[in-house]
């Protein structure tokens, strides 16, 4: 199940290039276009599911995965011992600006509350 024009459907069907961190059967993660901090991976799941606010009890496993994805992305980037921050912007008062759900983990540096 996939959107024709969502911008991270095209990256999971592999239409569009990005940079892998890791990759399961359920969820990609890979390097934020446009970075904030030295680390920037966005986890996303691969079916499309536009925000938090789709997501159904029926998803309770596929937020495992996610969670398991984003482990796996702190220790092979470095900054599950220094720390790091994972954010999921919701709506336009969250600023979301790509209708996939996706999770921001961000790290490498001192974060603010502000960033
Ligand atoms: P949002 O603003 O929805 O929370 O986050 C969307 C994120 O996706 C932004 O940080 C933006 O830089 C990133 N992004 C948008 N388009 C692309 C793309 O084509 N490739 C990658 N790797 N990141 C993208």
């Amino acid at each position: 199940m996939h959107e024709e024009n969502c911008v991270f459907c095209k990256i999971i069907r592999g239409e569009l290039p990005s940079k892998k961190v890791y990759e399961d059967d359920e969820t990609l993660a890979f390097h934020d276009i446009n970075p904030i901090a030295p680390v920037h991976v966005l986890v996303v799941p691969k079916r499309h599911i536009s925000s938090v606010m789709a997501l159904t009890d029926d998803d309770a496993a596929l937020i495992g995965r996610i969670h398991r994805t984003i482990r796996e992305v702190a220790t092979v980037t470095g900054v599950a011992e220094t720390g790091f921050r994972v954010i999921t912007n919701t709506g336009p008062h969250g600023q979301q600006t790509v209708f996939h759900l996706h999770y921001h983990v961000i790290g490498g540096r001192q974060l603010s509350w502000t960033m």
